[in-house]
Order: structure tokens, then C-alpha cells, then sequence
């Protein structure tokens, strides 16, 4: 929770997870039980799916608009994920940031790799595990939003995402989704607190340190 009397430097809090294992499930209950973190939106050139909004899911922009994005240095990441290109805004998150909020992205290693090498100490990356491959596959069938193939597709990807494990400060298993998701928060919370984001602790001490 915010801390009333010092001030502090946001979190870039990156949750990544292959998929299925349930990374937006726990991203929509820490965005909505958490007034202090908000979601970097990501441009990305795959196609918009069904049910998804255009600004709100992502950014959905053509090749060539990406392109000039990634010139003009406006995003703080970007890679190709699966055939095609995903990047974090630059602007939205400082701005989120320079107000005293955290920043919850959902990006892939890669992303991961990215953010910590510009921004170090502040990124906090966690990596969320299926209990099973069994499970996993069990999961994408009952969230019913991909076909036959798609999932298939998923899961001969996931491999290669749980390669990258060792990238990841914190590495859950989403086995009870009410277990990681406390833990998610847990480690949100402990984040916060961290000496080194706070940057109003060195006046606050000499106030309650007596004058030489
Ligand atoms: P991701 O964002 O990682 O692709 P989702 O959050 O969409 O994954 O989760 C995939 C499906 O699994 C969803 O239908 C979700 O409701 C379900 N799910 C998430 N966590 C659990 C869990 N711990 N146990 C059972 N089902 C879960
Ligand atoms: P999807 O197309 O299923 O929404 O996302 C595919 C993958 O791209 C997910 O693993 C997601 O985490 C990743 N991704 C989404 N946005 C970004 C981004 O801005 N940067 C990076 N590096 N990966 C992203």
C-alpha cells in the first residue's frame, strides 16, 4: 500500500508466464484490488482478436508505424514474439511513474531482459509456472478462447518460454490460483518497502537524528 509519510520510486513490476499458465487472471486482480499499479498498454502489429479493444488490450498499430516507433526510441522494449512485433510504450510508463505510480507489464522475456538492463533495481521480474504441462493444457482448452490448433501451437511454445526461468527474481507455481496470487502480492508489497526505492528516507532520518 502507499506509504504515508516517504516518498518512493515506482515499481516496473513484469509478470510474465507461458501462456495459459495464468498470468491475466492474476495481472486483473492485482490492477483491481490495487490503486497504486496500472498496466503499461503494449503496441504490437499481431492482429486484433475478437472481443479485444483497440488502446485498452493493446496498442494495435501497422509495421510501419511500429518501425517508426522503434526510431524515434519510443519504446522502453520491444521483440518479435511469435512472428510478430510487441513493445512497451516509453511515454505512458514514465508518466505513470514520475506520479508515484507502479507499472504492471505483461511481456516476455525478452521484455524482461530488456527493462531490467535500462532500468535495473526498479524491475522486479516474476515468472509464473503450471503446476503440469498436463495442466496447462488443460487450462488453455477451458478458457475456450483459441482453436484445436492455436493451442497446440501454445503448447509446443511453452517450453521455450519456461527455458528463460532463470531470467525472473521470483519464480511462483500457479497451482491454487488464491495461493499465487497472495504471493504475487506479497512480493509487490515487500517490493515497495525495498531501502533503495525510498527516496525520502535520507532527509526523514536527519530530522530524527539529533543536529552535530
Ligand atoms: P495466461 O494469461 O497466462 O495465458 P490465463 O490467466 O488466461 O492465462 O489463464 C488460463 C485459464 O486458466 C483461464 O481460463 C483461467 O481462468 C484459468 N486459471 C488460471 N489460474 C488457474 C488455477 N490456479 N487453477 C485453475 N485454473 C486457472
Ligand atoms: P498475445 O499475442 O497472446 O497477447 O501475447 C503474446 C506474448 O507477447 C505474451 O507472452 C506477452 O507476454 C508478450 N508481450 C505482450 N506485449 C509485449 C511487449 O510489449 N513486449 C514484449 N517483449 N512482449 C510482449
Amino acid at each position: 500500500m502507499a506509504h504515508k509519510i516517504l516518498k518512493r520510486r515506482g515499481v516496473l513490476f513484469v509478470l510474465s508466464s507461458p501462456s495459459g499458465a495464468g498470468k491475466s487472471t492474476i495481472a486483473r486482480r492485482l490492477l483491481a484490488s490495487d490503486d497504486q499499479i496500472r498496466m503499461s498498454v503494449s503496441a504490437t502489429t499481431r492482429p486484433i482478436r475478437p472481443g479485444e479493444v483497440d488502446g485498452k488490450d493493446y496498442h494495435f498499430v501497422d509495421l510501419e508505424r511500429f518501425r517508426a516507433m522503434v526510431a524515434a526510441g519510443d519504446f522502453l522494449e520491444w521483440a518479435h514474439v511469435f512472428g510478430h512485433r510487441y513493445g512497451s510504450p516509453r511515454g505512458p510508463v514514465e508518466k505513470m511513474l514520475n506520479s508515484g505510480l507502479d507499472v504492471l507489464f505483461d511481456i516476455d522475456w525478452q521484455g524482461a531482459q530488456q527493462l531490467y538492463q535500462n532500468w535495473g533495481g526498479d524491475v522486479v521480474r516474476v515468472f509464473i509456472l503450471p503446476p503440469s504441462l498436463e495442466e496447462l493444457d488443460r487450462r488453455l482448452r477451458a478458457r475456450g478462447t483459441d482453436s484445436h490448433e492455436v493451442i497446440q501451437g501454445r503448447m509446443d511454445r511453452a517450453a521455450a518460454e519456461i527455458s528463460h526461468w532463470d531470467g525472473y527474481d521470483y519464480v511462483l507455481v500457479n497451482d491454487d490460483v488464491d495461493a499465487c496470487f497472495e504471493e504475487v502480492r506479497q512480493i509487490l508489497d515487500a517490493e515497495r518497502l525495498k531501502r533503495s526505492r525510498q527516496t525520502g528516507l535520507i532527509g526523514f532520518v536527519r530530522k530524527l537524528m539529533p543536529q552535530g
